[in-house]
């Protein structure tokens, strides 16, 4: 008989804002309120609107620690806004937990649950 588990998790979805602080010269692109949004590992783009690959390669790194609970005392708890990589913008980028979304464990991988 197979032992029925609940194989389910939560993640946090994201949003990912430009910050764009009023008078400065842009270089990446950017334009105030662009954004995306990040469910599981889908990125998801408004329609029409661009982003940097410079600007979405410094914040990739985070996303996934953003989308798991994280310690309070952690600064990845606390720590929301990244710099563009280009030194000479003055643009940032700000990761928004928007939610919890729920996913089982059985589709997103072949992998067995060890318990
Ligand atoms: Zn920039």
């Amino acid at each position: 008989m197979v032992e029925q588990t609940d194989d389910t998790f939560e993640l946090y979805d994201l949003r990912v804002e430009i910050i764009c602080p009023p008078g400065e010269r842009i270089l990446c692109g950017a334009k105030p309120g662009d954004y995306f949004t990040l469910e599981g590992e889908m990125l998801h783009l408004p329609p029409g609107q661009g982003f940097s690959i410079y600007s979405l390669g410094a914040v990739l790194p985070l996303l996934a620690a953003k989308q798991r609970e994280t310690h309070p005392n952690d600064w990845m708890s606390t720590d929301a806004e990244v710099a563009c990589p280009d030194p000479h913008c003055k643009s940032r980028l700000r990761i928004i937990r928007t939610g919890k979304r729920s996913f089982s464990h059985g589709a997103v991988t072949v992998v067995p649950l060890s318990n």
